[in-house]
């Protein structure tokens, strides 16, 4: 039976990314049609989400047979067969579906899949490799970089900050980044306030341009 729900998404390719995504996109409540040309993902796959087939998604009339020209999102993670992924995408932008991501292996793939009509490209393996580089030093506990270069970090609070108030210790005018919330040990996080104290052994959210959110985070 054909998804026409409007918060439906389709997912092609049940492999690690793919599964990835359908899963959580079960979890936030929409409704999930994935399909796979693999008979093992497919049964895997089965009741864990709303409807999984198993069909060649390079095949546009079958894609229409299952009513993907009404669906609102589609996410292609197709890796490594790059012309099925290419083949994929093109099929969905013939049948007009309004919102298609495509996962990218490579720098080529990605622009091949730009021309071809994908919506958002994703580098998931780029990205993360970016993250942890962040990571790895452990200056910081948690990374986010928005695209415009404005980034989210978790840190331990510098030694400049301990012991007195956000307003005291004016990081915001020194560093250029702006405490967003607090996380004592123990404790739940706590939106940072000029009157919030901070304490030996205290985790700050903070945000803001990239390089001083890297710059705020090499001082613990
Ligand atoms: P990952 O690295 O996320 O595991 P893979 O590239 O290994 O990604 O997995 C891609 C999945 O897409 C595989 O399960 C494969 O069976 C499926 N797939 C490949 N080609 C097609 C196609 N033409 N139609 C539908 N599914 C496909």
């Amino acid at each position: 039976k054909p998804v026409t729900h409007s918060d439906s998404v389709v997912v092609i390719g049940l492999g690690r990314f793919g599964g990835a995504v359908a899963e959580s996109l079960m979890r936030l409540g929409h409704e999930v049609l994935a399909i796979d040309t693999n008979a093992e993902l497919v049964q895997k796959w089965a009741d864990r989400l709303t409807h999984v087939v198993q069909a060649d998604a390079t095949d546009s009339d079958a894609m229409r047979q299952l009513g993907l020209n009404h669906i609102e999102h589609a996410v292609v993670s197709i890796g490594s067969d790059i012309e099925a992924s290419v083949l994929t995408v093109l099929a969905l932008e013939e049948l007009g579906v309004p919102d298609i991501w495509a996962k990218a292996t490579g720098t080529r793939h990605g622009l091949i899949l730009e021309r071809t009509g994908a919506h958002h490209v994703v580098h998931p393996e780029a990205a993360m490799g970016e993250r942890v580089a962040h990571l790895v030093t452990g200056k910081m506990m948690d990374f986010l970089e928005f695209e415009d270069g404005f980034a989210i970090a978790k840190t331990k609070a510098p030694e400049e900050a301990l012991e007195k108030t956000l307003s005291e210790s004016n990081l915001r005018q020194k560093h250029g980044i702006t405490v967003v919330g607090i996380k004592r040990r123990h404790a739940d996080f706590i939106y940072a306030q000029a009157d919030s104290y901070i304490e030996p052994g205290d985790i700050l959210v903070i945000s803001g341009p990239t390089d001083l959110v890297e710059k705020f985070a090499a001082l613990t």
